[in-house]
């Protein structure tokens, strides 16, 4: 198969990278889309808890930038849904926020801390499992799940139905004009395929679908009925606890941890100052 249609605008985009799984490129709007699929029985490389230690506090601080721009917008007394829950973390920064969420997720693996922390969450796929809620959701989120959707008109009906009038789609996803995605396809160009297939998640359970920019997400959405609101940008790197993410993968070994580790900290400045990696969109039905 050397096309496919773009989940975007349609067009026929084109077979762009042979990774693990084949990557196209849209020619209209840039969008990038992988021919994988969820596996359920794939057995993740990554040590989940040394993940976690890296992770958290990155996470963490993103969340609050979130939280805080959402109790402008809404205050707290509003009623919100996480789609594709995870551990858990973003309905735990809402609890010590006093914002009432709920979450949907199809995996049982952080159920012991979603029940050790009261988190109310739903197992199963949006939008099969029933969570209609009277009048409507204040706000439904999506924390780097977006991405990994595949059916997206269906899912843009179905949270169409879901939200109240006024109410916000907020997507927070990895973008692909930031500093990382930029690099991983650089190293693919001179044949080190490792960063771009570890980018995609294509040795994880759960791949990414689509990669997005800001303007072929606006696209989408547009078509389907809803108003780009609002949009921002989060670190993507938290360089305190960089070394412990890179560590946490089985698949680099000491040495190359300890490069890329060093590598990142000259990188800094340049990170720093370039594209972020992963942005913030507020989405309104119109
Ligand atoms: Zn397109």
């Amino acid at each position: 198969m050397n096309t496919i249609t773009c989940p975007a605008c349609g067009s026929q985009s084109k077979l762009k990278f042979r990774l693990k799984h084949n990557v196209y490129k849209c020619p209209q709007c840039n969008l990038y889309t992988s021919d994988a699929r969820f596996d359920f029985s794939f057995k993740s490389s990554l040590e989940l808890g040394s993940r976690e230690i890296g992770l958290k506090k990155l996470r963490f601080d993103n969340f609050a930038v979130i939280i805080k721009s959402l109790k402008a917008l809404k205050g707290t007394a509003i009623k919100g849904l996480e789609i594709g829950t995870g551990n858990g973390w973003w309905l735990k920064v809402c609890q010590e926020n006093s914002i009432d969420c709920i979450g949907i997720e199809p995996e049982k693996a952080h159920q012991d801390y979603h029940d050790a922390n009261n988190l109310k969450v739903f197992y199963g796929f949006y939008p099969d499992v029933d969570i209609k809620r009277e009048g409507g959701y204040d706000f439904i989120i999506f924390n780097d799940v977006f991405e990994h959707i595949r059916d997206l008109d269906e899912l843009i009906i179905a949270l169409k139905a879901d939200l109240n009038d006024d109410g916000l789609l907020i997507i927070n996803l990895p973008m692909s004009d930031g500093f990382f995605y930029k690099t991983a396809m650089l190293l693919h160009r001179f044949g080190l395929s490792t960063y771009l297939n570890r980018l995609w998640q294509f040795n994880f359970h759960s791949p990414h679908m689509n990669y997005f920019n800001a303007a072929n997400l606006t696209l989408l959405l547009n078509r389907n009925g809803f108003s780009k609101t609002d949009e921002y940008k989060l670190n993507s790197i938290d360089f305190s606890t960089a070394k412990q993410r890179i560590q946490s993968d089985k698949d680099i070994s000491k040495l190359k941890a300890a490069v890329l580790t060093s590598a990142l900290q000259l990188l800094k400045p340049v990170i720093k100052t370039s594209r972020s990696d992963i942005g913030v969109f507020y989405f309104k039905k119109r």
